[in-house]
């Protein structure tokens, strides 16, 4: 390709809303363009990238035994309504109305529609497994789009989904594709982690996260610092075994504590520590009133409340609500004398705790010599905090330390919570009706592009690896209006072509700097310079990760660049 016929809209300076490298570098080297927040539009060359992902994809799920398809982004709302997601999927859902008000969703995910597809054209268990899937534009309308293609509201994801007469057979393809996804990011060149996850609004058990490790990942794993053991943090349990002091039971005081609204405020006042206060937090679990206990040096994880209740949705409740049914907005609430409509749960380390200090659901007071069980009522003592840095690994081995990820892939395993509920049944071997059994799989593959970018660059710009790069060989006569740079570009722009390589020359008629800076930007693997000594039949290569610079004759070109492409 010659840079006079294509679009590639490089910026010298950095784009005002791009905070991190990949989405600087991107806009910058001309690879995309914003059109409105979260939605873009791939240019030339990252239409070229993205499609080389694709590619890689492809290869691996067609090698893992999944069959590709292309369903519409434009759905009906009733499959939505069968699963009940209309009603629970909330704002990020894009809906929409024909003219005939008939009510749409643009894809978010699939689902509903490949749920009810598969129902209508698979009748018996001799049709199953069968693993489908497409690579396709998603809508999603993101509280935060933000980080450029790494949180879009319009993204391409590679989609599949599973089906399956029982679990042994789930299993096994579930292990196919988690080494299918493994061997994609592999190839993509990224320092990739696969997690623990949790299941979130899909309902499954069993799920991995495929986490690029990146500091500005907005996910945090917990990882062992001996072992392989890596999972979200919300899904990390937390093993710790507490010891009840043997401290004698003093008698409960109610403390005047002006002022003092956070837990270190009150800990500082009264002289203690944060691990000595019971934090009270009140939720709103579905449609029951929780008071969740943890202690004061500690953070609760909602994940794991609405995982012990098997909830839709947890909330915390707003300081107004809070005041009607505790007597007292945030800042002093605490679990004594409240009422009986009000369920109390407390994290484990609330158990073991002696003679501590509570809010007293007054303004201003709190307790002192509070002991649960002996002060108010607990409903269960279970795990329900955050794992911290230092806690022990969950497996046994070593202790955990947190990295941030970038979340690029998801396998779930889902179970019957959409073919129950959409009716996608099939025959099995002795005739009788069963709900099939299903699994989902997806790659953010617009997210991946952008991984690699961020994964990949230096001071000067991208740093493609050879397999993703949009060009293999930069090749850049310095001087257009040189006669004979301009011909032995030309010349050996057709015998790279010729030799199979992807050929990017900048025929523009640029001062070199400009062609130079453009050409670190832009990041491709290698560039052939054709400059001054073009007429002896010289030219220059170099490789733009190392730096490192070779002359030769144009007769070892070809050899050369293809030891340096592999
Ligand atoms: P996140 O927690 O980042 O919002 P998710 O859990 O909502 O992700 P899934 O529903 O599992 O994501 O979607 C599958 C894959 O699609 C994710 O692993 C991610 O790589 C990609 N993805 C999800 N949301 C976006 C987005 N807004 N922009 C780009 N890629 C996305
Ligand atoms: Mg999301």
């Amino acid at each position: 390709m010659k840079q006079s016929m294509t679009l590639i809209p490089t910026l010298r300076e950095v784009p005002a809303d791009a905070e991190i490298k990949s989405h600087q570098l991107l806009l910058r080297a001309g690879f995309m363009r914003q059109n409105s927040s979260g939605v873009y539009s791939f240019m030339p060359l990252g239409k070229k990238v993205l499609q080389k992902v694709e590619a890689i994809v492809r290869e691996e799920m067609d090698n893992a035994g999944a069959v590709e398809l292309l369903m519409p982004a434009l759905q009906q709302a009733e499959f939505w309504q069968e699963s009940g997601r209309w009603y629970t999927y909330g704002p990020e859902l894009m809906r929409l109305k024909d003219r005939n008000n008939r009510e749409f969703a643009l894809g978010a995910t699939h689902e509903e529609v490949v749920t009810s597809l598969v129902r209508d054209e698979v009748k018996s268990y001799k049709r199953l497994p069968l693993t489908v899937y497409q690579i396709q534009t998603k809508f999603r309308d993101e509280q935060r789009p933000r980080f450029g293609l790494l949180r879009g509201r319009e993204f391409i994801m590679k989609d599949a989904y599973s089906f399956h007469a029982n679990q042994e057979s789930l299993d096994a393809v579930y292990e196919n594709l988690y080494k299918a996804y493994s061997n994609v990011f592999s190839r993509c060149g990224l320092d990739f982690r696969a997690v623990i996850a949790d299941s979130g609004a899909m309902g499954g058990k069993d799920t991995h996260e495929f986490m690029v490790l990146s500091e500005i990942g907005e996910d945090t794993i917990a990882y062992s610092d001996t072992s392989d053991y890596a999972a979200n943090i919300e899904m990390a349990p937390v093993t710790v075994k507490y010891e009840k002091s043997s401290e004698e039971l003093g008698s409960l005081e109610k403390v005047h504590t002006p002022g003092q609204k956070s837990i270190d405020d009150v800990a500082s006042f009264l002289k203690t520590d944060a691990s000595n206060l019971i934090k009270s937090l009140l939720f709103k679990v579905d449609e029951k009133y929780v008071l969740v206990l943890v202690r004061g040096d500690h953070e609760v994880n909602d994940i794991k409340v609405k995982n012990f209740y098997n909830a839709e949705i947890v909330e915390l409740v707003d300081p107004n609500e809070t005041k009607e049914v505790l007597g007292c907005a945030v800042g002093s609430l605490g679990p004594i004398n409240i009422a009986s409509y009000v369920e109390v749960i407390a994290d484990l380390a609330v158990e073991s705790m002696v003679n501590g200090i509570s809010g007293a659901n007054e303004e201003d007071y709190h307790y002192v010599n509070v002991n649960p069980d002996r002060d108010f009522n607990v409903a269960n003592y279970i795990d329900l905090r955050f794992i911290q840095e230092g806690d022990p690994s969950p497996d046994g081995n070593g202790h955990i330390k947190f990295a941030k990820g970038i979340e690029v892939g998801h396998v779930f395993k889902l179970g019957t919570k959409y073919s129950e509920a959409m009716n996608a049944t099939f025959l099995d071997e002795n005739g009788r009706s069963q709900p099939m059994i299903m699994g989902c799989y997806g790659i953010g593959v617009s997210r991946t592009l952008a991984a690699v970018a961020e994964q990949f660059n230096d001071e000067k710009g991208l740093v493609w690896p050879t397999n993703l790069a949009p060009y293999q060989v930069h090749l850049i006569p310095v001087n257009m209006k040189d006669e004979s740079q301009a011909e032995l570009a030309e010349k050996l722009y057709g015998e790279l072509k010729k030799q199979g390589m992807d050929v990017l020359m900048d025929d523009r008629h640029e001062r070199a700097g400009v062609k130079f800076a453009d050409s670190d930007l832009i990041g491709l693997p290698v560039r052939v310079t054709v400059g001054k000594k073009a007429s002896d039949g010289i030219v220059e290569v170099k490789i733009r990760k190392t730096g490192e610079v070779l002359e030769m004759e144009t007769v070892e070109l070809v050899q050369k660049l293809k030891e340096l492409l592999g």
